[in-house]
């Protein structure tokens, strides 16, 4: 009988059915127990940890340095995706986000600028020296992110998209998962299954919230989830306190609640004028609190034995032109 041998015990158990009658040599077999729902996922399959590294950069998540991942909602202009990259990169952050295409409520409400904020991000790319994170919202939008994006975001909505989460497994850029608003912890473990089921193993989960009776908040953010998830996977993971919360005078004391419970990082809503965002203005930091929510991190991040890139890093890294 051939087996699996865990990277973790080294010993047949837990798949292999030593006692089943059938296991007497006979009949070449593979059998492997599947006592969860997910494979690819489980610490079962992969007991060390996922470190998503982008080839030519010293960016990384899931290692040790904390993965912070900064932008508006949504890309609206050129100056304003600019204005956004250079203060949140200066703060520390190496991830830009923003929105080209958006998953809005109301079919009336801005809907994204589509291409042409996917040039602005990768001119962000260019100018500023940061990864690229956006969202893809459909297969045809797939297509496209995949073109530009570092990091290629399936929201919350699409978290059970099966057919796009498939295609999103046979892109060859990383995938960053966010939580259902109403998943449980299996629901999203499964979903990042459907990407690696397709060959895709560089997923990252997202914690964004989830919805429950509270409304003194946009969302609930689940923080246990954090730990939760990485008991049972090797995947990193990290927090969205701005979907989280709704909330910008919430953002930064959950941020620091999330670096504290051992999330791989952070994806939060910067914007250069907030209060003219065309999406998510109420949950979006002004730049300056953002410099103030990196100055708490800093603090917190070696309590939890992680770190954060410096302040002022682009500069030396000497990607930036006038
Ligand atoms: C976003 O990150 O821009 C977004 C739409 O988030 P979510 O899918 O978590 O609502
Ligand atoms: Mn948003």
């Amino acid at each position: 009988m051939s087996c699996r041998r865990t990277p973790r015990t080294n010993k047949c158990a837990p798949f292999a059915a030593r006692s089943n009658p059938w296991d007497i040599g006979l009949i070449p077999c593979q059998l492997i127990r599947v006592s969860k729902p997910y494979k690819l996922v489980s610490r079962d399959f992969k007991e060390e940890n996922t470190v998503i590294t982008f080839p030519g950069t010293d960016a990384a998540i899931g290692g040790p340095g904390l993965a912070i991942i900064a932008g508006p909602c949504a890309v609206e202009s050129r100056e304003q995706a600019f204005a956004a990259a250079d203060r949140v990169s200066c703060a520390g952050a190496q991830f830009f986000r923003g929105g080209a295409y958006k998953p809005r409520t109301s079919p009336y409400s801005f809907q994204g600028l589509g291409e042409e904020g996917l040039q602005i991000m990768a001119e962000v790319r260019d100018k500023f020296g940061m990864r690229i994170v956006t969202e893809a919202i459909d297969n045809e939008s797939l297509e496209l992110v995949e073109q530009y994006a570092d990091v290629v975001q399936i929201g919350a909505r699409n978290m059970q998209n099966f057919s796009l989460l498939k295609r999103a497994g046979r892109c060859k850029k990383p995938v960053m998962v966010k939580r259902g608003m109403s998943a449980t912890l299996e629901e999203f473990l499964m979903a990042a299954e459907y990407v690696m089921s397709e060959g895709n193993y560089n997923v990252i989960l997202c914690e964004r919230g989830v919805r429950t009776f509270a409304d003194h908040t946009r969302n609930t953010l689940d923080l246990s989830v954090v730990p939760a998830v990485q008991r049972l996977s090797h995947l990193p993971i990290v927090v969205d306190p701005s979907h989280g919360t709704g909330k910008r005078n919430k953002v930064t004391p959950l941020s620091r609640a999330a670096i504290a419970v051992g999330a791989d990082g952070l994806m939060v809503e910067v914007h250069p004028e907030p209060d003219k965002a065309l999406s998510d203005g109420m949950q979006s930091l002004y730049p300056d609190q953002f410099d103030e929510l990196m100055a708490q991190v800093r603090q917190i991040a070696p309590v939890v034995r992680r770190t954060v890139v410096a302040i002022g890093a682009r500069e030396s890294a000497a990607v930036v032109s006038s």
